[in-house]
């Protein structure tokens, strides 16, 4: 029988990585997606017809009941979020309500509507914050450093309080960051990928950043939503660190995207306290031994290999727009 899954943040990166693979899996794919005043469909742009999208917002319980009502879904994968850490010191009350809230108001929705669906939530090594120990794994206690971190921490714990309340199938995945050319444009790997692709072009002269000395465990999302379907299909539920057990610094990050285009970030790079954080996480580096022996999963695609995607990626795209 077909399966049906329901994905929250279809319109994001994971959401269009996660539907392709589900898509491809044979499965019946539902998209909460919330109304804007222009449509956001560039991620999912080449999949949209396969896709059945239902209005929503994690916010408003009802229309997640909804949701949940017209997808009959045997999984629920709940990527819905603001996910940017530099805004939610912004707008923390939002960040709350969105990345910790919406969660129990999905959870509420599973629980009311289809109990036996299986959940998923997108956890986040942001969680680990001022690490208390390294490399971070399953039992690392958490130190968020952000309001979006502490909304995730508490996003996880409702997950883990709904699998042990009501022994529903709730699985949270610690993912640590993971990237591709459909990552937001102002997460640190995607604004470097873009901003060496405006230099080289001619289109941009300088790129202003922020702390070049924070080390962070990369992956790439296509690698990640693997381990997200795989949660769901064990005998129990459970939560998992998937990372990559390599970390790098940002000046890492700058210095193979400036290289692989032949330029030398010294250059261009300027540092501008606008983009340095109130607190910083300093260090994330995942060990995900327990994923690769329960679930079976491994990364396909490595550190240097992702930024040169995402650099030739911006290159091709910006030299559409010239
Ligand atoms: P994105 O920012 O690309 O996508 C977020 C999605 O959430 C978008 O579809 C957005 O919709 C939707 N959304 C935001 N607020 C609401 C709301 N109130 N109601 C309904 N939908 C909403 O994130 P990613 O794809 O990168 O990440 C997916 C999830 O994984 C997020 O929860 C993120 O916090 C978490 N995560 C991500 C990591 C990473 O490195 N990428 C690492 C660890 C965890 P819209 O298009 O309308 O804005
Ligand atoms: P995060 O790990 O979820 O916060 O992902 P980001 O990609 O937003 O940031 C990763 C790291 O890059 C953090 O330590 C930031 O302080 C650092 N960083 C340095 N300069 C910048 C910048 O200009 N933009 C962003 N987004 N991050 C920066």
């Amino acid at each position: 029988m077909t399966k049906r899954a329901l994905i929250t943040g279809i319109t994001g990166q994971d959401g269009s990585y996660l539907a392709e693979l589900l898509l491809s899996k044979g499965y019946k794919v539902f998209g909460l997606r919330r109304r804007t005043s222009v449509p956001i469909l560039e991620n999912i742009e080449h999949i949209q017809n396969d896709i059945e999208f239902i209005d929503g917002d994690l916010l408003d319980l009802g229309s997640l009941i909804n949701a949940v009502r017209i997808a009959d879904p045997d999984e629920v994968y709940n990527l819905a979020a603001q996910s940017f850490v530099a805004t939610s010191w912004i707008q923390p009350v939002a960040t709350g309500q969105a990345t910790g809230i919406g969660v129990t108001n999905m959870l509420e929705a599973v629980r009311l509507t289809k109990p036996e669906a299986r959940f998923y939530q997108a956890s986040s090594s942001e969680m680990f914050g001022k690490v208390m120990e390294t490399p971070q794994k399953e039992t690392t206690p958490f130190y968020p450093r952000s309001p979006y971190g502490v909304a995730k921490v508490y996003g996880h714990w409702i997950t883990v309080n709904y699998r042990e309340s009501y022994n529903m199938y709730a699985c949270s995945g610690i993912l640590f960051n993971h990237e591709s050319p459909r990552r937001g444009i102002e997460f640190v790997t995607r604004k470097v990928t873009d901003g060496v692709a405006r230099i080289k072009l001619g289109l941009q002269n300088e790129l202003r950043m922020g702390n070049l000395d924070a080390k962070r465990d990369w992956g790439f999302a296509g690698d990640y939503v693997k381990a997200m379907w795989l949660m769901l299909q064990q005998d129990k539920a459970d939560d998992y660190v998937i990372s990559t057990g390599e970390t790098h610094t940002i000046e890492e990050l700058v210095d193979i995207a400036f290289s692989h285009v032949g330029l030398n970030w010294r250059d261009y790079v300027v540092i501008d306290q606008k983009f340095v954080r109130p607190a910083e996480v300093d260090l994330l580096l995942g060990d995900c031994s327990k994923a690769k022996e329960k679930l079976g999963w491994e990364l396909e695609v490595g550190f240097e290999q992702l930024v040169k995607m995402m650099v030739d990626s911006d290159l091709e795209r910006i030299s559409k727009l010239k």
